[in-house]
């Protein structure tokens, strides 16, 4: 929590993928500053341990709603029961895992249409259904966490490379349409974070290399200038600032926290 006020108590928010890694990120630092939530994620187990973290951690428990992001029916169910148990939303952060990794000639068509549901399906729907409320209030934040994939091509996430340039895009855009209404729309491209997923990634890179899932999270932030990968809550703190009033003027920016790794000039 920071000693600046947001302005976020009691603003209405829907946090994708929050049953851990990033999103669980988002909302622990959105609820810190008195945000009313609703959590989602495809397990409604995972949902539940994640209630009972964030009322742990900060004495606040979320609304959740199980839902599979790819499928238009769940993200119809998803707005619909975040509007009925917050009365409305002031705030979407959309996120959900990757898109499988490997090379192009390991994926079937099926990956294709996967990673287009999951990054574009997704975020493009859930604005279409809440967007109109926060227009007609005068105020909405929405906030994607996409990738630096989305950047510069990273090797063995073609998947990623490819789908992420037109959430991006998708942003851009929409901050254009939208901005003089009050909706402010931005995306944040985090470089290398520790999550599960990326704690399960080590403990397998690393036994494949034959050092300890330790040693591999070192290299890691070998290349990193700060020296070390993410923290889940330095992310959640960018977003809880991008969604809070207190960001006026930032909108269509596509912001990079990736401890200065990414070389790219623009
Ligand atoms: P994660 O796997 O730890 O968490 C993903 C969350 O999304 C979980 O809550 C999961 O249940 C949920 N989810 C996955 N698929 C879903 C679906 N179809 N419908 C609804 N919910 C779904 O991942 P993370 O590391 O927190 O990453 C979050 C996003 O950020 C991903 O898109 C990832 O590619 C991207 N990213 C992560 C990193 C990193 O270092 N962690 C770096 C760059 C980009």
């Amino acid at each position: 929590m920071c000693d600046v006020d947001l302005g976020l108590a009691g603003k209405k928010a829907i946090v994708c993928g929050a049953s851990r890694g990033l999103g669980y990120g988002a909302a622990r630092a959105l609820a810190e500053e008195g945000a009313e939530l609703l959590i989602c994620a495809r397990s409604r187990e995972g949902l539940q341990q994640a209630a009972d973290e964030l009322e742990a951690e900060v004495g606040v428990r979320p609304l959740i709603q199980p839902a599979d992001l790819t499928r238009p029916a769940d993200r119809q169910a998803l707005a619909d029961a975040a509007v009925g148990g917050l009365g409305q939303v002031d705030i979407l952060v959309a996120n959900a895992g990757g898109p499988p990794s490997g090379p192009f000639e390991s994926h079937p068509p099926e990956h294709w249409q996967l990673a287009v549901d999951l990054a574009l399906g997704s975020v493009t729907h859930l604005c279409s259904l809440l967007l109109p409320g926060m227009r007609s209030r005068g105020f909405g934040r929405i906030v994607q966490i996409v990738s630096v994939a989305g950047l510069e091509v990273i090797d063995g996430l073609i998947l990623s490379n490819a789908s992420r340039p037109a959430v991006l895009g998708f942003a851009r855009a929409l901050a254009r349409e939208v901005g003089g209404d009050g909706v402010l729309v931005n995306s944040i491209c985090p470089g290398i974070f520790l999550t599960q997923r990326i704690r399960d990634l080590a403990v397998e890179r690393a036994a494949r290399m034959g050092i300890s899932a330790e040693a591999y999270v070192e290299q890691l932030g070998s290349d990193i200038p700060v020296g070390r990968p993410g923290d889940p809550r330095e992310l959640g703190d960018l977003a809880a600032f991008l969604c809070s009033p207190r960001n006026t003027y930032i909108n269509g920016a596509t912001v990079v926290i990736d401890g200065g790794k990414i070389r790219r000039l623009y």
